[in-house]
């Protein structure tokens, strides 16, 4: 088995290589870093390095697997920490944080993504009922990077174990409440939060800093406890592999994955396929996108999902898209996976366009698309594929 870095698994440009093939490499080891907007890549396991491309590093893993790891360089500068660490979002957003939290938040608000937004994903459920005390450590150090003054938790309040663990790690805490989220999707959507937690509607396109707020999600948090308590490198994954796997009716939850390992690896530790199945979805049930037993486990990856076959279809297909779910792209991936001929495409009409890309205009308030079906009717779709969480 090969170890397989991505050199770019972060919004920005690819990391630049420092190491060299044939050279032995220590867990947590720096072996890529940015050029320009970007976050540092270390290797993930001990081993021999044995390619290296323009898109990523392979590494060869030594029989013997030692608990330590280099730990990145001593410093009381919690930013800083965190920017040697490589942190991203782990929810998928991939924006390095050490950039997000550089900012000045006099009286604002630090908010935590506990949404577990995507159905079937359950890993930051895991760390909020079992580990609340860290992520109340970890929205404390980011209230001082940042210099917020409130800390809140968002969560659904039907994760009662989650809601009910994070309120008693909460109860002594002066500046930290939880609040809850509304059920839906997208409520772990930046602009959903800050809707339902301060009120304020924040336009397509603003980001929540404009309402005096950042927000985290629950993993990333955890890698900047682990950066600032532990000067550990963001060197693994957490995951929930679900779906047609011997184990996966409910989901099951690996968490401190190495990077780089296949997907296949955890599949197998699921008890393997259950035939006949059809895609390996990597990312959650909206969001996801086709993926194979080889692809590695990245710094954004949020689930390892193995579909029922696809069913064939036969009929002419219409596509309407949703910005915070499967949009044109996806949808046409699963319409060619149907055999399907796609005939008239929409989007939701929602849907508007900010600086050359679409955003949702007020995600999870979804309307209803009869006018949109229409149009394609008149097109000729017989049956509809659509990424729209509304009627
Ligand atoms: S309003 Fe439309 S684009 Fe926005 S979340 Fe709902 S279905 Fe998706």
């Amino acid at each position: 088995m090969k170890i397989i870095l991505p050199l770019k698994q972060h919004v920005g440009a690819p990391c630049k290589p420092i190491v060299n093939t044939g050279e032995e490499v220590e867990r947590g080891q720096l072996i890529a870093i940015p050029q320009g907007l970007g976050a540092n890549i270390h290797a993930s396991v001990y081993g021999t390095v044995d390619t290296i491309t323009e898109e990523f590093i392979t590494i060869i893993p030594a029989q013997e697997q030692p608990e330590g790891y280099v730990k990145i360089k001593e410093t009381d500068n919690k930013l800083k920490a965190i920017e040697e660490a490589g942190i991203v979002g782990a929810g998928g957003a991939g924006f390095p944080t050490h950039v997000k939290l550089n900012v000045d938040l006099k009286d604002g608000y630090v908010i935590v993504n506990g949404a577990e937004c995507e159905p079937i994903l359950a890993h930051n459920l895991k760390i909020m009922e079992e580990s609340p005390e860290s992520l109340v450590r970890g929205v404390k150090y980011i209230k001082e990077i940042t210099n917020a003054s409130k800390g809140y938790i968002a969560v659904k309040a039907k994760y009662k174990k989650a809601v009910k663990s994070l309120k008693k790690a909460c109860a002594i805490e002066k500046d930290i409440e939880v609040k809850f989220l509304p059920d839906i999707y997208p409520s772990g959507d930046e602009r959903v939060i800050v809707r339902e937690l301060l009120g304020i509607e924040l336009e397509p396109g603003k980001l929540p800093l404009e309402a005096g707020a950042v927000v985290q999600n629950v993993e990333t948090i955890k890698h900047i406890v682990n950066a600032i308590e532990l000067r550990k490198p963001y060197i693994t994954k957490d995951t929930t592999v679900a779906g047609r796997v011997q184990d996966g009716k409910k989901g099951k939850v690996f968490l401190d994955v190495p990077l780089g390992e296949p997907v296949g690896k955890y599949i197998e530790l699921c008890g393997g396929f259950v035939k006949p199945y059809g895609e390996i979805t990597l990312g959650g049930p909206f969001t996801g996108s086709a993926g194979s037993e080889d692809a590695p486990i990245t710094k954004t990856l949020g689930g390892i999902l193995v579909s029922m076959p696809f069913p064939q279809e036969t009929r002419k297909m219409g596509i309407l898209a949703c910005e915070c779910g499967a949009q044109e792209e996806r949808l046409k991936e699963i319409a060619k996976a149907m055999g399907a001929e796609v005939v008239a495409e929409e989007k939701c009409k929602r849907m508007v366009e900010v600086n050359g890309r679409y955003r949702c205009d007020k995600p999870g308030e979804c309307p209803g698309q009869a006018e949109k079906i229409l149009n394609m009717k008149k097109k000729g779709i017989q049956v509809l594929l659509t990424g729209t969480c509304g009627d």
